[in-house]
């Protein structure tokens, strides 16, 4: 087989790891590898991660990638490529492209997920071609990346694009970064299960009784939901037209403050299309502001789980080319 140029992009989640060549245009040229990555302490988790990128290199040794580049969710210096903080995985200041570069042999470059996701929906996925950006990732919690001028925007210290936090409702929900109200508390996964949860002694909204057995068995996730709600059950459907409200919030929001050519909506909750998207986007189309309100598209994400290992393949080849933010450690 001939050789192909290629990076190998990878995508390290709290519960897996998944692993494919990507070329310079973000195709993924073969299926990933993907493994369960270790939870416990930072010693086991990077000797499994080393291990399991080991595999990957055997794995895709035909492709003879020259670099490699790696996504997490968390606070990322891109440059010094230290992971300061992820909220799935046990990495506190962990310079993880250091130790990696040294490990494996291969310059290794760090890259935040949700950014990456952006970055791979603009140059291969929904977004090709557009400058200004904005991706909401809709899942257990909700993430977000900014494309900004063409390119990823970081903000002073690596924190910008957390689109999840931004306060919706004063005295609010409790989220998992200790303020109260923010967006995620109102339109992720977990919201529409609370949504849906408030419906199911509602013979109306519950007629056959669906949720509450679901939730009898511990089973009611916002995937059930949102299944449900596709199949036009009454309940499941206003848990959707309740998120889709506080995205409704959030869109304007973004629009006002960003004014972006496009807001791509992806993650496990983001896979409810138009019965999501349709209300939010009427919503923003009554409370946005000219001239963003009428020149944003707000559009479902293209390349689903893939957008992460796909950015992060796009993260290694800017560092090769130079035009990325992070630099080819010293192992390179
Ligand atoms: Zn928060």
């Amino acid at each position: 087989v001939a050789a192909v140029a290629c990076v190998l992009g990878v995508d390290v989640g709290g519960t897996k790891v998944a692993v494919a060549p990507v070329d310079r245009s973000g195709a993924q040229l073969a299926g990933a590898l993907i493994e369960p990555s270790e939870s416990g302490s930072t010693e086991a988790f990077l000797a499994a991660l080393e291990a399991t990128l080991v595999r990957s290199l055997a794995k895709f040794k035909e492709f003879a990638p020259p670099a490699m580049g790696l996504a997490c969710a968390g606070t990322v210096d891109v440059s010094e490529g230290v992971v300061n903080k992820s909220p799935n995985l046990p990495l506190v200041d962990v310079p993880l492209a250091r130790l990696l570069t040294e490990g494996l042999g291969m310059p290794v470059v760090l890259e935040n997920d949700a950014k990456a996701a952006v970055w791979a929906e603009s140059v291969a996925g929904v977004a090709v071609g557009l400058k200004h950006v904005v991706l909401l990732t809709l899942g257990t919690g909700v993430g977000g990346g900014l494309l900004l001028d063409g390119r990823v925007y970081r903000g002073a210290g690596g924190g910008a694009g957390e689109l999840g936090h931004m306060i919706v409702q004063t005295g609010g929900v409790l989220c998992g970064c200790g303020a109260r109200g923010c967006l995620e508390m109102y339109a992720s996964g977990r919201a529409l299960v609370r949504y849906a949860s408030t419906r199911v002694r509602d013979p109306e909204l519950d007629p056959e009784g669906v949720l509450l057995a679901l939730r009898v068995k511990g089973r009611l996730t916002g995937g059930a939901v949102a299944r449900l709600a596709m199949q036009g059950h009454p309940g499941a459907l206003e848990a959707v037209e309740q998120l889709a409200g506080w995205l409704g919030i959030g869109l304007v929001n973004v629009s006002n403050t960003l004014n972006p050519e496009m807001i791509v909506v992806g993650g496990g909750v983001g896979r409810l299309g138009e019965l999501l998207l349709g209300p939010a986007r009427e919503f923003l189309g009554k409370n946005a502001m000219p001239p963003g309100r009428d020149e944003v598209r707000v559009v479902s994400a293209k390349l689903g789980n893939e957008a992460g290992l796909v950015g992060a393949g796009l993260a290694a080849w800017a560092a090769m080319a130079g035009t990325g933010d992070a630099g080819l450690g010293a192992g390179a």
